[in-house]
């Protein structure tokens, strides 16, 4: 008799828990509708208010036996799988599954990502108008159209070249202009930022900054390019965010690097993670750039090097070159001089792996 009963109570809550399911999966779909609302509304996805709201409501209406702790605790757990429901469903802007077209970014009318590799070129550091100049008309004859400079330099040492600063970008806009480039050059403080695009035609965000997010809402503010490199020791996952707190800001002209990352490897100076481009292209919709310069700090390996970086899939690569580099105020072992970067060019467009000159 009493195993009757017993089977009977087991078979009613059974039924319960099947419409305790069934309930759950209703406000689940409820919980996604409420999701979509919220981000299209840029919400955040957890609202403490709210909650409190809901958990007091509940403790009100308990009709025992559960404790209002036990009810609390419960409905608790409900809320935390909802909110990760919520969090699963919010696609971010810069994610691909956002759109199957890739993002080409132009920067003053030059198109990154468009199809047509780029290469990247100029010193590490502006120093002088001497050396600027000889870097344009050099970079003019090889069909450079973007040319980088530092004014900014985050260097190791405080004792180290910490670069012209505005002064520098003042001298980079006039080469480019009178060599017909568009110009890049890093910003390492949100506060130069608005100075900084009177001169620049795109920002770059160093490595060591990538994570700065006062310096990457500040550039998301803005609506001029950015090259947003991966930093040190940065997860490719903690770079798409990075990306996103730009995109976040409005503005989506973003152009990722992969710049190498810190391994036990001396050979080079940081280790390049080539696996990271087809990634980033298959996790973001956004270009793809790679800097063989300070990813191998070996200017013996960077043609094999670039040649492989669009060979996986880069929309181009970007690199060092100074007129002299044994005398360059930063990097002056790694950066190319003149007859290097020729050959370099050469080696790629021979191999077809950027256009022509003519082209
Ligand atoms: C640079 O490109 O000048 C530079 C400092 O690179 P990174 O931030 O990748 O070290
Ligand atoms: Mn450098």
């Amino acid at each position: 008799m009493a195993e009757d009963r017993l089977r009977e109570l087991r078979n009613e809550l059974d039924e319960i828990n099947d419409d305790l399911l069934s309930l759950l999966s209703k406000r689940a779909d409820i919980v996604q509708r409420i999701g979509q609302i919220k981000q299209a509304r840029g919400m955040l996805t957890f609202d403490p208010e709210r909650e409190k709201e809901q958990l007091d409501h509940l403790v009100q209406q308990n009709p025992g036996p559960f404790s209002d702790g036990a009810i609390r605790h419960l409905f608790k757990q409900i809320f935390q799988v909802s909110l990760g429901l919520q969090e699963e469903q919010r696609k971010l802007l810069v994610s691909r599954s956002r759109t199957t077209v890739d993002t080409v970014v132009s920067v003053k009318g030059i198109e990154i990502g468009g199809g047509k590799p780029i290469v990247v070129a100029g010193p590490c550091s502006v120093e002088t108008p001497e050396q600027m100049e000889k870097v344009g008309a050099e970079l003019q004859a090889q069909g450079i159209l973007v040319m980088r400079g530092g004014a900014f330099k985050p260097r190791t040492s405080p004792y180290d070249f910490q670069g012209l600063g505005e002064p520098g970008l003042r001298m980079l806009k006039q080469i480019g202009q009178k060599y017909g480039m568009a110009v890049v050059s890093e910003i390492v403080s949100p506060n130069d930022v608005e100075m900084a695009i009177q001169y620049v035609d795109m920002i770059q965000v160093g490595a060591r900054n990538m994570q700065n997010f006062e310096l990457l809402k500040a550039v998301g503010s803005t609506r001029v390019p950015v090259l947003l490199k991966r930093g040190l020791s940065a997860t490719i996952e903690e770079l798409i965010y990075a990306a996103e707190y730009i995109a976040s800001r409005g503005n989506e002209k973003i152009v990722l690097c992969e710049r190498g990352i810190r391994t036990y490897e001396k050979a080079t100076r940081n280790t390049l993670d080539i696996s990271a481009v087809p990634i980033l292209k298959q996790e973001t919709h956004l270009p793809v750039l790679v800097d063989v310069t300070h990813s191998t700090g070996r200017k013996d390996i960077m043609t094999p090097v670039a040649k492989a970086a669009l060979a996986v899939g880069a929309d181009g690569v970007m690199v060092e070159v100074h007129p002299d580099p044994t005398v360059a105020l930063s990097d002056a072992k790694q950066q190319m001089n003149f007859a290097e970067f020729e050959s370099f060019m050469a080696e790629l467009r021979q191999s077809h792996m950027i256009p022509d000159l003519e082209a």
